[in-house]
């Protein structure tokens, strides 16, 4: 039993943010090796002074990125290392880092440095007025391909015009979120991870930061256009149903016309007699319904593939191990 503070206000006052907040960098990483050293390096340059947990998540990468990691941690005990059992991709990477992280604040980042680290201080000073989470907007994305920055830009008229849940443009996952935002991050279960939608989705008072996005430090993009795509369809179909219900209003416009249609034959014949029916417009009446249900059927399995996931209950990601000072972490592990 605790004791009864009869001098407790009903609404506690906003806690007031800690000097110094131990900030939790959750990086994920896939054939990474070229970059996670000048990472650390690079990001303990920017942030002088402040309290760092690297939290590396090992996706499954197919070269020496593991031994980098383990030798980093050797050499620092702020170095934590997630190693998934196979490459699960990098938003379920990022999902094992942030529940592994134990910072005040967290902040996803790619190991590219392609996301500033001193943009964090910048973070920091919006947090400390208050903001749960501040998110990183890039300015401008000269360090994109011109196909992707076109590209993206639809993608995030499309999403916010289908989805409730509005993502502002152009910002990334790069963001510091405070421990009672990651805590509802933890809370989604869901299997479809789209970050993006997933981080907008929780809520809390937010605002954004412009920065900035760097070039790649060392090594390539793991990313085609085709993965891409793959990736806005899992966003619009994992926070948005109106695709699943144009098929009533499809349907429903294609019934009219034909009701129209079909007066108008009626018409025509008690008008100018019987005349012989059109082979073309037959086969075009034909060939646009059959393409309609196809797309629908195809949209709807999109969404049954999805429930067909969840159900399974599958574990989001496996553990093969996680690392601290080059050695496995039992406690850690047991916890997860
Ligand atoms: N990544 C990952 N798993 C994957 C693909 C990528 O963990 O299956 C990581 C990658 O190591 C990097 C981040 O996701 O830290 C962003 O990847 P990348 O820089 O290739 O993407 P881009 O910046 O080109 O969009
Ligand atoms: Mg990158």
């Amino acid at each position: 039993m605790g004791q009864v503070n009869i001098e407790a206000s009903p609404l506690p006052p906003r806690e007031t943010r800690r000097d110094d907040p131990l900030i939790s960098l959750v990086i994920p990483c896939f054939a990474e090796s070229d970059t996670v050293e000048l990472f650390v390096s690079a990001t303990y340059a920017s942030l002088p002074g402040q309290r760092l947990e690297f939290v590396f998540v090992n996706d499954g990468s197919p070269d020496d990125t593991l031994a980098k990691l383990l030798a980093l941690s050797i050499r620092d005990p702020h170095v934590v290392i997630v190693d998934l059992s196979r490459n699960f991709g990098k938003e379920v990477a990022m999902t094992a880092g942030i529940d592994v992280a134990s910072g005040d604040v967290v902040v996803p980042m790619d190991a590219d440095l392609q996301d500033p680290p001193e943009v964090i201080l910048k973070f920091l000073k919006r947090w400390r007025e208050g903001y749960d989470v501040v998110f990183g907007i890039r300015s401008d994305r000269h360090s994109d391909t011109r196909g992707k920055r076109v590209t993206a830009g639809l993608f995030y008229r499309f999403f916010n015009n289908l989805a409730q849940t509005q993502i502002p443009p152009n910002v990334g996952d790069f963001r510091l979120m405070d421990r009672v935002v990651v805590d509802a991050v933890k809370k989604l279960p869901e299997r479809t991870r789209f970050m993006k939608g997933i981080f907008a989705w929780v809520g809390f008072p937010s605002v954004g930061v412009e920065y900035v996005r760097a070039e790649r430090s060392a090594g390539t993009t793991k990313f085609s256009y085709w993965q891409l795509w793959n990736f806005a369809l899992e966003g619009v179909v994992s926070f948005s149903t109106v695709p699943l219900r144009i098929w009533t209003y499809a349907g429903m416009s294609v019934a009219l016309a034909s009701v129209v249609f079909a007066l108008v034959i009626v018409v025509r014949t008690l008008v100018f007699g019987r005349d012989v029916p059109g082979y073309a417009s037959t086969m075009t009446a034909i060939l646009f319904l059959g393409g309609i249900q196809l797309i629908s059927l195809g949209v709807i399995g999109e969404y049954l593939s999805r429930l067909f996931l969840e159900s399974k209950q599958r574990p989001l990601y496996l553990l093969r191990g996680i690392y601290r000072e080059g050695k496995h972490d039992e406690r850690a592990e047991k916890s997860q």
